[in-house]
This record gives structure tokens, C-alpha cells and sequence, in this order.
């Protein structure tokens, strides 16, 4: 039996880069497909980033502009965009600090977690930490944060669903959009696995769970792979332009 050997080369892809041209998601309205689009201006401190969602069935639409400075990761996006708890159906942290106007001197700290976003009390009671006096506090005098322990299957800006998600026995396979399961497809169905790029550790591949990377899994993982093209084909004609097995740029 011949066996084809298969190259990937990866030249440097990162989970941001991943993000583009745009983001499939499940519409938080309807759950049918949603895309996230991003555009970004850039000066020597600053990038501003306007970020928009929109359904293409039910016509949801959302956007925001975000303001990072240079040198920020793409994980920081978790902690900045905190504001959009509406949709949000995970788990919740509330954070309290206020001052204590009795004895001038301690201050209520609270900070407690949630299963979901309603069953946050309206009211809740903290202890002054020096006087020990027991006060009430509302909504608006605490703040509430999504907590996302697992960030897999969500998008990293407005968190709705990954629209392209499927799960296999070892857990679960999400992509971006469809250049980024095209990438995907081709890094699994490889058999040499090749870099050019110097700062792996931070590279997309590298921190790909072991169980997806494993050859031991690669027949179950093509067949997710294969399932969410055929989502992609139904609602979109596939236009692979790139090919990622890379003969020539190396
Ligand atoms: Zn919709
Ligand atoms: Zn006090």
C-alpha cells in the first residue's frame, strides 16, 4: 500500500488571525447563523476596534467599539467586554466594594458567583469588614461580571455560540468560520506536521487540546470536520481559495 504523505506548514497561525475575515455564531434571537465583522483603525498607541454582529434571518444587530492598547493579546478581550451581559446564559461573579459610611474605616468586600445571570438576588447583604455592621446592597451598587472558565465554543467578543461546533467523543470541536475549519481540516488530515514560525507557544496549533492533535483521534475528528462542512456547504458555496499544504513557501 502506498502511503501519501501529507504536509502541513504552518506558518505562524495565531487564534486572532483565526477571527477573520469574520465570526459564525448563533444568533442570540433566533440561534440561526450570525456573523461577527471587525474593523480596526490604528494609531501609535491605540487600536479602535468596531465589532458588529449581524443575522442574516432574524436581523439582529449589536456593535461596540473597543480600545486596546498596542501589545494586548487577543485573550484579553474576555475581560473587556464585560458589558455585554444581556444574551449572556453562563455563569455570573458579582464583585462588591463599597466604603463603609458608619465607621469610616472598613469596607463591605463581597464577591460571590452564580450559575446564571437571574439568579443574582436583587438584594444582597454584606458585613463591614472593621465594624461588623450588616447592610443591604442593590444591583446597581455591585458589579456583575460573566465568568467564562471555559471559553471554547464561544465566540471571544460578544460571546454568543460558535455557530460551527460539533462534538466527538472527546470533547468538543469548534471553528471560527469557514477558512478556519478549511486550515483545521488540513492540519489533521496531515501526517508531518511542519513549522516556519519562531514563537510556537503562542501559535493556534500549539495550544490545540492533545486528544485533537493525537493521530489516535484523527478518523473521529475528520468526520466532525467533515459534518461541519457539510453546515457550511448548505449555507454558503465553499470557495477554498489557499491551499494550507504548503509545497512551495517553505
Ligand atoms: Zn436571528
Ligand atoms: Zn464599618
Amino acid at each position: 500500500m502506498n502511503k501519501m504523505i501529507l504536509r502541513f506548514l504552518d506558518t505562524g497561525v495565531t487564534s486572532s488571525s483565526l477571527l477573520q475575515p469574520e465570526i459564525w455564531v448563533c444568533c442570540p434571537q433566533c440561534q440561526q447563523l450570525a456573523k461577527i465583522t471587525q474593523q480596526t483603525e490604528q494609531n501609535q498607541q491605540h487600536i479602535q476596534e468596531y465589532f458588529s454582529v449581524l443575522c442574516h434571518t432574524c436581523f439582529y444587530r449589536k456593535s461596540f467599539k473597543h480600545t486596546r492598547s498596542i501589545g494586548y493579546s487577543h485573550v484579553s478581550y474576555y475581560s473587556h467586554t464585560e458589558q455585554n451581559l444581556e444574551h449572556w446564559r453562563g455563569e455570573c461573579e458579582i464583585n462588591l466594594r463599597q466604603k463603609c459610611l458608619k465607621c469610616q474605616k472598613g469596607k463591605f468586600i463581597l464577591q460571590r458567583r452564580y450559575v446564571r445571570r437571574s439568579s443574582i438576588p436583587f438584594y444582597i447583604q454584606a458585613e463591614c469588614n472593621f465594624c461588623r455592621v450588616i447592610q443591604q446592597f442593590d444591583q446597581g451598587q455591585f458589579q456583575i461580571k460573566k465568568l467564562i472558565s471555559n471559553p471554547t465554543g464561544i465566540d471571544p467578543i460578544f460571546h454568543y455560540e460558535l455557530f460551527l461546533s460539533v462534538a466527538v467523543a472527546q470533547g468538543q470541536i469548534c471553528v471560527y468560520n469557514p477558512q478556519h475549519l478549511q486550515i483545521l481540516t488540513a492540519y489533521i488530515q496531515a501526517n508531518l506536521r511542519q513549522r516556519t514560525c519562531t514563537n510556537y507557544n503562542r501559535g493556534y496549533f500549539s495550544r490545540l487540546p492533545a486528544w485533537i492533535k493525537s493521530a489516535r483521534h484523527r478518523k473521529d475528528i475528520l468526520k466532525a470536520l467533515l459534518r461541519l462542512e457539510q453546515m457550511v456547504s448548505t449555507l454558503q458555496p465553499l470557495h477554498y481559495s489557499t491551499p494550507y499544504y504548503s509545497e512551495k513557501r517553505s
